[in-house]
């Protein structure tokens, strides 16, 4: 079958190599000049199935309330004239009764723990070495309140089958050395011996290599416009470069899949949640640390990726606007300087800002659409 991936973040890519390995033509399309050039470029890279509670949560309504009035809060809702915001909302709220926060938790972790595997095997079979950090996270917490939810929390994922140690601040510490400093802020963790960290970045675009070993080729700068649908299937895409007939489509734009699903007449809700993400150098610092994590008192997540330490943090809902200035940073260093005061060259940050793709229900949206983005069934 011909199919037409569009968006190359670490999705498409992957989704594309592996259709190419069951034998698809497939090509590719990105606006960029390269993979993973937008929220792919500069995340955590945390691989974290003992992470995975759904966002929508019985608490989640009062949190949203309170960042109405506060600036400093690790998430920045804001009232806007934006229907899509308001749609998301309500569909957000009607996720926040534990049932659904229970249910949609463990869709993520079936996910998260399927996808891990995935990405083993792909490592395995085509060598590529994305700096995997392997022997688990810390999940760090500074109030004994906060700590003894974080352990309530953890029993869902235990029971179905994750194996996650309450870790007190020792713990915490002989896990992972470079808190040492910092034990006195601890109340404790929580540790997943199978999370672990890698570089997004560097997977994506090996992969890409790969991919065109299998046949895969890539348009780039090719902006995707919209999708031409016949009786109730798609045809083709109208790109920056012309029409792209296929017998499949691949919507992958993260963030930007809506606008272009909504010219098929489909409509998805996801919404784009800006995070904040900044990198050190490590060079001459003793103190990095080798595992990641997230400080859960102001939910930085911290990671060392590619011999530098990366931090990320804030959810953002400010539309489609990627700007960034030095302010959005100044908690994520305050956060990095206290967990880990000789973590790197914190004179020397490179900052970025980018949007993940937020479903609101927490799991990502994956299947056919109403409108099939099957153009021909071929068998
Ligand atoms: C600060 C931050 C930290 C994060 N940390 C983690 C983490 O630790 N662990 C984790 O699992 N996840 C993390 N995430 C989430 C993760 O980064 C995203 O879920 C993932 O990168 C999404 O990949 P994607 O391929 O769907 O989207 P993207 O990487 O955004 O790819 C979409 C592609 O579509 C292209 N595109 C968009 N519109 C068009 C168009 N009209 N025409 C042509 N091309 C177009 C873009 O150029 C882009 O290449 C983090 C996100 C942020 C923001």
């Amino acid at each position: 079958m011909r199919i037409v991936v569009l968006g190359a973040g670490v999705v498409g890519v992957a989704t594309a190599y592996l259709l190419a390995r069951e034998g698809h033509e497939v090509t590719v399309v990105d606006r960029q000049p390269g993979p993973a050039r937008e929220t792919s470029f500069s995340n955590a890279g945390i691989i974290a199935p003992g992470h995975v509670y759904a966002w929508a949560s019985p608490r989640a309504p009062s949190i949203l309330l309170k960042s109405l009035w506060r600036e400093d809060t690790a998430l920045r809702f804001r009232l806007k004239p934006d229907p899509a915001l308001w749609l998301w909302s309500l569909k957000f709220l009607a996720n926040c009764t534990a049932e659904r926060n229970r249910r949609n938790t463990l869709v993520k972790l079936r996910l998260a723990l399927f996808s891990r595997e995935e990405l083993h095997q792909i490592a395995a079979e085509t060598g590529i070495d994305c700096g995997l950090s392997g022997k688990g996270a810390l999940y760090l917490f500074r109030d004994r309140e906060h700590l003894a939810t974080g352990f309530a929390n953890s029993a869902l994922l235990r029971e179905h089958g994750l194996e996650i140690e309450n870790a007190d601040p020792d713990r915490c510490v002989e896990l992972e050395p470079a808190l040492r400093a910092a034990r006195s802020k601890l109340a404790g963790g929580l540790y997943s011996p199978v999370d672990e960290s890698g570089d997004c970045f560097r997977f994506t675009e090996l992969l890409a290599s790969a991919a065109t070993q299998h046949g895969v080729a890539f348009s780039w700068e090719t902006h995707v416009e919209s999708l031409s649908v016949e009786r109730g299937r798609a045809t083709a895409a109208l790109t920056s470069h012309g029409r792209l007939k296929a017998d499949a489509f691949v919507l992958a734009l993260g963030s930007y899949s809506p606008s272009v699903a909504r010219t098929a007449g489909v409509r998805i809700p996801v919404y784009p949640v800006k995070g904040y993400s900044l990198t050190v150098p490590i060079d001459g610092h003793a103190g990095a640390p080798h595992m990641p994590g997230v400080d859960e008192a102001y939910l930085v997540a911290f990671a060392r990726i590619g011999g530098k330490l990366r931090l990320t943090a804030t959810a953002d809902f400010a539309g489609y606007d990627t700007r960034h200035a030095p302010a959005d940073f100044a908690p994520m260093l305050k956060v990095a300087r206290e967990l880990f005061p000789d973590g790197g060259d914190y004179d020397h940050p490179s900052y970025w800002s980018c949007l993940r793709p937020m479903t609101p229900d927490g799991p990502p949206i994956i299947g056919p659409t109403r409108v099939s983005l099957r153009s021909r069934w071929t068998g």
